[in-house]
């Protein structure tokens, strides 16, 4: 019979491997559509916690999914960890208004901290005769998938313009990655996107065809903004798209990284810590994530309160008091 030998230094490395793989844990980002900023953006958070996997043992991945709706409904059921979501849809969540009425107030829905701004962009074929959004009436728009930031956002711009599905030829409730071409096959006359800049989806549908950004800028949006602390007017640079060069006006929210009471601190703290202390690097990944600040990363766009294991890193970082 033959007996393993193992010398003291294989042994130990044996029993160190099973140590960190006792510790490990898995973590899942609900993101959005491919084409969109999310997706990269969570694929960003993973690749600077994976760097440093050796010290806390986290094996982080991300997942398409509908948007953020369907993300927060996603980290309430426990079926993702993580998830990134706009502020404005945060806020609804923890408060249990708005779309969140039915199913009430998340109280354990958790900021983690801010991302990038995203505009509520509107995109027009150019022989669509559609040159402000009040022009999209009568017209064949697609208001989003039920689970988008965007269709939720949409809807309370509906509602205030005095609208509803019957206001458009077609109201089409197609995906974020399947907006573009539905645009430049004629499906459509317009597509809604709540997304950070530069975004893949809106270079696909301004660069395959001929498109135009449009202005979403009214007394009726002047006045939701004035009302709600989550919207502010907001700015695509001129330029910045194919067929577009003005500067483009209209409203916008924040992309917020989210999570649950229920999800350890310490795992909360050691992905916050990877993201602040790998800035650079991470800003790097996406050129949407290119302008991102430390000090609005904390505190902006933030209703729900800090989960513990990012406010004791803030803290120990000295990025709150
Ligand atoms: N804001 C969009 C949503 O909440 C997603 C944008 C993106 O994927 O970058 O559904």
């Amino acid at each position: 019979m033959k007996t393993l030998h193992l010398t003291g230094l294989a042994a130990a490395a044996l029993m160190a491997a099973g140590a960190a793989q006792a510790q490990q844990t898995f973590i899942s980002i609900g993101t959005g559509g491919v084409t969109g900023v999310y997706y990269p953006a969570g694929g960003a958070i993973c690749r600077v916690v994976s760097r440093d996997r050796g010290e806390h043992g986290i094996r982080c991945g991300v997942e398409s999914t509908g948007g953020s709706i369907f993300n927060i409904n996603a980290i309430r059921s426990g079926e993702l960890e993580f998830g990134v979501a706009q502020s404005d849809w945060q806020y609804h969540a923890f408060n249990g208004t708005s779309r969140f009425e039915d199913d009430g107030p998340f109280e354990d829905l958790r900021a983690v901290f801010s991302l990038h701004p995203e505009p509520f962009t509107v995109v027009a074929r150019a022989d669509a005769g559609i040159a402000s959004f009040d022009d999209l009436a009568g017209k064949r728009v697609n208001v989003g998938n039920p689970g988008s930031g965007q269709r939720g956002t949409m809807e309370v711009v509906m509602a205030a313009m005095g609208w509803d599905m019957n206001t458009f030829s077609v109201a089409s409730e197609l995906q974020a990655g399947e907006q573009a071409q539905a645009l430049c096959d004629n499906n459509v006359d317009a597509i809604v996107y709540t997304v950070g800049h530069p975004s893949g989806a809106i270079q696909e549908a301004t660069t395959a065809c001929d498109t135009v950004l449009v202005n979403v800028d009214n007394d009726v949006i002047r006045a939701l903004v004035e009302e709600r602390d989550y919207y502010r007017m907001a700015t695509i640079p001129g330029g910045m798209y194919r067929g577009t060069d003005e500067d483009v006006t209209t409203f916008g929210v924040g992309a917020t990284f989210v999570t649950s009471a229920a999800v350890p601190e310490e795992v909360v703290f050691h992905v916050t810590r990877a993201v602040f202390e790998n800035i650079d690097f991470f800003r790097s990944l996406h050129p949407a994530l290119g302008a991102l600040d430390t000090a609005e990363m904390v505190s902006d766009g933030l209703s729900a309160p800090i989960h513990d294991g990012a406010a004791r890193f803030f803290s120990e970082a000295g990025l709150t008091d």
